[in-house]
């Protein structure tokens, strides 16, 4: 028996990175997974195969979580093909960098858009699932960025402040429905997202870890299992950081 056998899951943003990492972990602990991909799609549905391999259902869908009524749709569909959703993964995300000087109104938007308010669209739309089951977690993923900003990065730092926000305000209101909503700030993870990055900007932020070390998609990964399982049954209105110590 698996820690989230019995349960369906639906993440978005899985075709690669953190969100792919959660995925693949909440399938080898049992549950169904659902999950999202926009522009990767070919790796979207490598993943459904990957994913099926553990004897589970699965489904990917090609969705853009940042539009209201595609969130809605896609909800929908997960509850027509999986019969209910018991986890909700807000991973979907992106960066736009640069200083505020030079920022776009289209960079600042973008980003807005596809990391925050994606998470308002899908927990609007899966909400309703979990008061009828009385039940249900939600976990957003937001970042370290949220909690301490960062240079060249306001739009992404405004965008996962929100979230935590958004989070707590949640856990607020449905507390007493028995649905709970919790962020994960992850700290410097390594994935495509941050492999742009050159040597010395990363040389730069492990330096500054106690743990010496950048994280890897699955340290995130198991924390998403701790949240989406009963054993974090007493939790609610967090943020988790797997952050290696960084902002201690
Ligand atoms: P990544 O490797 O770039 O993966 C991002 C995922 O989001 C991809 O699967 C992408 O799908 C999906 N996505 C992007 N826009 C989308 C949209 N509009 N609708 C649906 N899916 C969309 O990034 P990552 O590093 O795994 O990051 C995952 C999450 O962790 C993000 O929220 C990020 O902000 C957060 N995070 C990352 C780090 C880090 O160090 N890596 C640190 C803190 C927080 P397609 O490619 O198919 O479009």
């Amino acid at each position: 028996m698996g820690l989230l056998t019995g349960k369906t899951a639906l993440v978005t943003g899985a075709s690669k990175g953190i969100g792919r990492a959660i995925a693949l972990k909440y399938a080898q602990e049992g549950a169904n997974v659902a999950f999202t991909y926009l522009s990767s799609v070919e790796k979207g549905q490598l993943l459904e195969a990957e994913l099926a391999a553990f004897g589970i259902k699965t489904k990917g869908y090609r969705s853009d979580a940042s539009n209201f009524k595609a969130a809605e749709e896609l909800v929908n569909n997960v509850i027509v093909d999986f019969g209910t959703i018991d986890i909700l993964v807000n991973n979907a995300g992106i960066t736009k960098d640069g200083l505020l000087m030079r920022m776009s109104e289209e960079q600042w938007d973008d980003v807005i858009n596809i990391n925050l308010k994606s998470v308002f669209n899908l927990t609007k739309a899966a909400i309703k699932t979990f008061m009828k089951n009385k039940a249900g977690s939600i976990i957003n993923i937001t970042s370290v960025v949220g909690l301490r900003g960062n240079a060249g990065q306001s739009n992404y730092a405004a965008s996962k402040a929100g979230i935590i926000g958004f989070t707590k305000s949640v856990a607020l209101e449905l507390g007493s429905r028995n649905i709970r909503s919790n962020a994960i700030a992850p700290g410097f993870i390594e994935t495509e997202m941050t492999g742009e990055l050159n040597a010395d900007v990363v040389k730069g932020w492990t330096d500054t870890i106690p743990l010496k070390r950048a994280g890897k998609a699955e340290d995130v990964a198991d924390c998403a299992v701790f949240l989406g399982a009963d054993m974090s049954a007493y939790i609610t209105g967090q943020v988790l950081q797997v952050d290696g110590g960084m902002l201690t």
